[in-house]
């Protein structure tokens, strides 16, 4: 029989109502056995996420020595849950438990993971379901990534035999023995890790949008939604801010061929989007699939006489940020540049430092840098084969009165990059959509 892994994001454990509008749709289909959720979400725009409530718990916890004040909303929040649900939990006691956990651990971390931890409590109660405690079968390992092997035996094991099983997400346990989560949005990555681990015929990502759009709504207007992506089509997307599913979520599910539908909790009866491997995946027939960007990036520009063929210039160059443990973007290129991208906020202060650094390890005719730079990429299977797209995506961007500032092409030629002033970035998204999408 087919098994479906689905994951329920924020807003679907938002409150008791939708709550309840999640269990009927686990209910509606057999098939749908392992579920996995978020931490309650917003209810409302202005409204604070519950795993952002605990990370200011930490906060208290650090300056304080307790947790008492910013634990309060906390217990509000998920006291009013199981009110709204009518569950007999004895949910004071549990939040009492779990206070006093946090004020044990002292670990950032593990407070964090509690959003989703008494999310799936309540989940497992609502469904008459096992609750699997993630901390006990999703692991990392000494260098703190993904322990696969190890995470995947464990998950099957404590599943064995369960008709219906919840997993809380975003954590897991480190070789030190801690709880450790994923990066912001890693719910997605245990659903993916759950859905590999237990053989699942498709891995359903329930969120509050119907579907991977365009573009990001809240820069344009209802935009068109994708009925398929590719993998790799989704990790350029999300990996570039699109963050309706986070970019690393595709490697657990990839190596098993296991497709992903993106579905709306609000809205169960759309179809979403269908994201699958490239044997099965089918064009859309429009020449450019998606757009999505981020802002503030920093870019150290190097221009160097011959540099080309100067053996060994590059890796010097990389060498000088390796050493501060910074990450690199992306490096265009030409015959006598070559610039680095780095996420500004990775730069941490040492923006000197790698300057100098590179100017004695390669003594380069001019090094400049050029601040608050916005990357948008647009993405599409399509574009390799369709002569003319980047005419149309650099005129589009021209009429808009955007001056390009960087362009980067992979050689894949999934997509195109550009850099932007941040300041352009929202009318840049908007002019890019406007040229491929509003016909
Ligand atoms: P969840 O809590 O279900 O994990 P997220 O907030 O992480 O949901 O992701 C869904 C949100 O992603 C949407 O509400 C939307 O605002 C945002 N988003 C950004 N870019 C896109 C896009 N291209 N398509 C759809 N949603 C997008
Ligand atoms: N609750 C976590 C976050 O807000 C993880 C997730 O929602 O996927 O980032
Ligand atoms: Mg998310």
């Amino acid at each position: 029989m087919a098994v479906k892994v689905c994951k329920f994001g924020g807003t679907s454990m938002a409150d008791g109502n939708i709550i309840n509008g999640v269990k009927k749709i686990i209910e509606s289909d057999a098939e749908r056995r392992y579920i996995v959720v978020s931490a309650p979400g917003k209810r409302f725009s202005g409204d604070i996420k519950v795993t952002d409530l605990l990370y200011s718990c930490y906060d208290e916890l650090k300056s304080t020595g307790s947790c008492e004040k910013a634990f309060a909303p906390v217990c509000t929040r998920f006291r009013g849950i199981v009110k709204e649900l009518g569950l007999e939990i004895n949910i004071d006691q549990i939040l009492e438990l779990t206070r006093r956990r946090i004020e044990k651990e002292r670990s950032r971390d593990f407070t964090a993971s509690r959003g989703e931890y008494l999310s799936a409590r309540i989940m497992a109660e609502v469904l008459g379901a096992k609750f699997i405690d993630t901390e006990e079968v999703i692991f990392f390992d000494k260098n703190g990534l993904f322990d696969g092997e190890k995470s995947y035996k464990a998950v099957s094991a404590a599943a064995a035999g369960e008709k219906l099983a919840v997993f809380p997400g975003f954590y897991g346990r480190g070789a030190n023995g801690k709880v450790k989560t994923f990066s912001r949005g890693g719910s997605d990555i245990t659903g993916a890790v759950v859905a590999r681990a237990l053989s699942a015929t498709l891995y359903e990502n329930w969120t509050d949008v119907s579907g991977f759009l365009a573009c990001d709504p809240a820069l344009v207007d209802s935009p068109k939604r994708i009925k398929m992506l590719s993998y790799k089509e989704l990790r350029e997307l999300s990996y570039m801010g699109a963050n309706v599913l986070h970019a690393d979520s595709i490697f657990p599910v990839r190596k098993a061929n296991i497709p992903i539908q993106i579905k709306n909790t609000f809205r169960p009866q759309d179809d979403g989007t269908s994201i699958v491997p490239s044997n099965i995946y089918r064009p859309c027939g429009n020449v450019v699939t998606g757009i999505s960007g981020k802002k503030n990036f920093t870019v150290i520009f190097i221009e160097k006489s011959l540099m080309n063929s100067e053996v060994g210039f590059m890796r010097k160059v990389l060498t000088v940020v390796e050493q501060e443990g910074i990450p690199v973007e992306h490096v265009p290129s030409g015959i006598d540049t070559m610039s680095l991208v780095v996420a500004t906020e990775a730069l941490d202060g040492k923006l000197e430092k790698i300057i100098e650094g590179i100017k004695r390890a390669v003594q380069p005719d001019t090094v400049r840098v050029i601040e608050n730079i916005a990357l948008i990429s647009t993405v599409g299977h399509g574009m390799s084969s369709s002569v003319g797209t980047s005419a149309r995506l650099f005129n589009a961007i021209a009429a808009a009165g955007i001056n390009i500032k960087m362009i980067d092409q992979g050689s894949s030629e999934l997509n195109i990059m550009v850099g932007v002033a941040n300041d352009d970035y929202e009318r840049c998204i908007k002019a890019i959509y406007c040229e491929f999408f509003a016909h």
